[in-house]
Parts: structure tokens; C-alpha cells; sequence
């Protein structure tokens, strides 16, 4: 099965074989938490004769598809060392083993406690299409902070790893629980930018889905992609991995999506400003076929 390759030599979106690649590195943080990896000098100490001193940070190599235009990490952690880079994700000793190795940090968590200002375009942008109050799943939404239709819905579900405390009114449930409600939306919001594998993950949400049911999927429209619309020559451009292993094009999600037999309905560009940083959205809307 193509899709669970521990380096990828397929693409993660559509399946092909035409990939650009270029060397990079994968950032200290991460390469600590997955690999255990910490950068080191190698010195004339070591006594390698034929190797050159200087820094060594884990190595990589950025990928891009020729054919759909996604940008990506050629490592595809195992769901172990993903659990080894989310564990605890954003709590008192994750946040300080972060800014240990990015100051810069510091400044952006305080963020992430508060709802996001541009949840409400993006909740005007599906509401035409859905009940008053709509039945809604939202899937990797952690504590339901930034949740859809968070004050407004007949019943709000979060299916999420984490065990994060969630925000009243929104109840969390296991995947045993997935076909008994029907939904009328079913949420994947910056989710995707950070999996080995996006087809794996949203074959998993297909058994809440009927055939009435939207699925709208959120990723970052990262700026490397924005600023080059229909570059195919991206990984030279891409020298460094941080937790966002996979910058989409919307191309890529089409393909993603029709693959797992659902067919794409509308699309959303959207420009957010974060407080701490303006950015875009990509969003996807999309229906079993
Ligand atoms: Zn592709």
C-alpha cells in the first residue's frame, strides 16, 4: 500500500511517481521529538578523515508532485512518532522544550487559547447550504475551541486523539460511535497539513458520512505555495520542515478527495489575520459521489 511508505516515493495525494526533490532539513524541534535527534558540531575530535566539520541537523528531502503540485516531507512518521510529536501538544513542558529551540514561540501561544476571528466567513461561507442548526462533526478539533457552528447546532461531536478538556455544550465521542448520528457537516480543519497520510485519515471519517453529509476540509494555503500559483519547481524553494509536513495545492486536494470517491463541490480562499500573523486559507467542500 503506497500510502504508508516511511519515505515517501509516491505521491500522498494522488498516487504518482513524478516527484521533484531537493535536500533539506527537518527543524530541531521536530527532529528531537520524532527521532530523538539533537543538532551536533562535528569537530576535528571525531577524527573523521573524510568528512568536513561543521553543524549536522537531521536531513530530508522536500518532494513535490508533478503531477497535483503538493510540497512535502519525504519522512512519513508511524503513528508512534507522531504520538512522540504531539504528546502533550501545547501544554507547560511542550511549550518550553519548544521555545528552548524557537523563542519566537513564546509570543505565538498565547494565541491558540482563543477562538479564531475568521471562523465566523468561513461559517457564513457553508451556512446556505446547511439546516439553522446543523448536526456536526469535527474531526482533530481539540478542545472545540475553534469548532464550526460552535454556538449554533442540534448537536456538535469531536472525534480528537488528544484528551484536551473540551468547551461546554460539545461532546466527544470514539470511533465506534461514528454511524449513529447523521450529519450534516462533518469538519477537517487544519488537520491535514501535519499527517503521513491524508488518505488513510479521511477514509477513517467516511462511515459518518451520508449521502447528504458535507465534508469541508481546512488546510493552510502556505505562502511558499501562494506566491508561485502553478509552480511545479517548489522542493529547491522548501529547504526546512516544521510541523506542517504537507503544503497543498488545490489541485492536490481535488485529486485526494476523488480518489476516496467524494466529489469536490466548492472551494474557499480566504485571507485570515491571525493577530500575530496574516495567512490564507484553503478550504474544500466536498460530498460522497
Ligand atoms: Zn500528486
Amino acid at each position: 500500500m503506497v500510502s504508508r511508505e516511511l519515505i515517501a516515493r509516491h505521491c500522498i495525494c494522488c498516487g504518482s511517481d513524478q516527484l521533484q526533490r531537493s535536500p533539506a532539513v527537518l527543524m530541531p524541534f521536530v527532529a528531537l521529538r520524532v527521532f530523538g535527534h539533537e543538532p551536533v558540531e562535528i569537530t576535528a575530535d571525531w577524527g573523521l578523515r573524510d568528512l568536513r566539520e561543521g553543524m549536522a541537523y537531521t536531513l530530508c528531502n522536500s518532494l513535490q508532485c508533478q503531477d497535483c503540485g503538493v510540497l512535502f516531507l519525504d519522512f512519513r512518521f508511524t503513528d508512534e512518532q507522531m504520538a512522540a510529536l504531539y504528546h502533550n501538544y501545547r501544554d507547560a513542558q511542550y511549550n518550553a522544550q519548544r521555545i528552548r529551540y524557537e523563542p519566537g514561540y513564546a509570543s505565538v501561544v498565547e494565541h491558540y487559547e482563543q477562538r479564531a476571528g475568521y471562523l465566523a466567513e468561513v461559517e457564513d461561507w457553508l451556512a446556505p447550504r446547511l439546516p439553522p442548526a446543523p448536526a456536526v462533526l469535527d474531526w482533530g478539533g481539540d478542545s472545540g475551541i475553534n469548532s464550526l457552528f460552535l454556538k449554533q447546532n442540534r448537536c456538535l461531536h469531536i472525534h480528537d486523539i488528544s484528551g484536551v478538556e473540551l468547551v461546554p455544550g460539545v461532546k466527544r465521542i470514539g470511533s465506534e460511535q461514528l454511524g449513529r448520528e447523521r450529519y450534516d457537516l462533518v469538519v477537517c480543519s487544519e488537520v491535514l497539513e501535519h499527517v503521513s497520510s491524508p488518505q488513510d485519515l479521511i477514509r477513517q471519517m467516511l462511515p459518518a458520512m451520508s449521502p447528504h453529509t458535507l465534508l469541508y476540509i481546512e488546510v493552510p494555503h502556505e505562502a511558499l505555495v501562494r506566491q508561485n500559483p502553478n509552480s511545479f519547481d517548489l522542493a529547491p524553494l522548501k529547504r526546512h520542515w516544521h510541523e506542517h509536513i504537507n503544503f497543498y495545492t488545490e489541485t492536490a486536494l481535488r485529486r485526494l478527495l476523488e480518489r476516496l470517491g467524494l466529489q469536490v463541490v466548492d472551494t474557499l480562499n480566504l485571507p485570515v489575520d491571525l493577530g500575530w500573523t496574516r495567512s490564507e486559507v484553503l478550504g474544500v467542500l466536498a460530498r460522497l459521489a
